[in-house]
């Protein structure tokens, strides 16, 4: 069998609803097939959270018994009834887990920043090994030449004092059409981008310059698994993200200085 075959049966896999020659079909696969054996490893999983989930619910099988006895009746049918149990457990799960993350959410609501979702992705270009720098130093001048009064050199040396931060060469990049100084360097031995740009391409991003414009000295927030932060020095945007922790990423972009000051 080819993987989508594969895939396609991990549900009545998990259930043993399979004939036993299937089933060793499909074991000898995951055996040989890392990516197969991940996502059914991935749905066991997932089963078995949402399962403990409902577990908690006391009341839960007196409401299915009521439900029960009313579906009967209808005979359906098909696969639906065989599993209608647990898809509507599923549809009770995904309540829960919703509800969860809308309380938990808050104190993470990093992710939902804009601008930290933006850097996060050539970020992570960047720890890849994806993304070098064009150039150390002086901007050269066919770069300069680009910028069309939307961003200036002083962008690119514009940089922490604190000696935390080893830089290691820069680059123009674009984020969401926003043409920013990207920095590219370490605190520690851990990969950190520092992105500037003008103060008047802010408003490409609504909800970073909410909260600056709000008069929050800095902003951080959770941007996949790295930490950001972002505050105004002078006419820039000044940002920050590593996967360090955020005191450190917070103490670093404090001593950020424009070449002027
Ligand atoms: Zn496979």
């Amino acid at each position: 069998m080819k993987c989508n075959e594969i895939r396609n049966l991990v549900l009545a896999y998990l259930d043993s609803e399979l004939d036993a020659k299937t089933s060793q079909e499909i074991q000898l696969h995951l055996q040989s097939c890392a990516e197969c054996a991940e996502l059914f490893a991935r749905e066991e999983k997932f089963n078995e959270r949402m399962f403990r989930v409902l577990r908690v619910g006391q009341s839960t099988p007196a409401i299915w018994e009521k439900v029960e006895s009313r579906l009967r009746p209808a005979r359906a049918g098909g696969w639906l009834l065989r599993h209608w149990k647990r898809v509507a457990l599923g549809g009770v799960a995904a309540f829960v887990i919703a509800g969860i993350a809308i309380f938990v959410t808050p104190r993470l609501a990093g992710s939902s920043l804009d601008l930290a979702r933006a850097v996060e992705k050539d970020h992570g270009e960047f720890v890849a090994g994806e993304m070098r720098s064009q150039f150390v130093g002086n901007v050269p001048d066919e770069i300069a030449k680009t910028f069309q009064g939307r961003l200036d050199v002083d962008a690119f040396s514009t940089r922490p004092a604190a000696d935390g931060f080893r830089y290691e060469g820069a680059r123009l990049c674009h984020l969401s059409g926003v043409p920013v100084a990207w920095s590219l360097g370490r605190i520690q031995q851990t990969p950190v981008s520092l992105v500037v740009f003008k103060r008047s391409e802010l408003e490409h991003f609504p909800k970073a310059k909410e909260r600056l414009d709000s008069g929050e000295p800095v902003v951080c927030s959770n941007a996949g698994r790295y930490q950001f932060a972002v505050r105004f020095v002078n006419g820039y945007v000044v940002c920050l993200i590593g996967d360090v922790k955020r005191t450190e990423l917070e103490a670093v972009l404090k001593t950020v200085r424009t070449p002027t000051g």
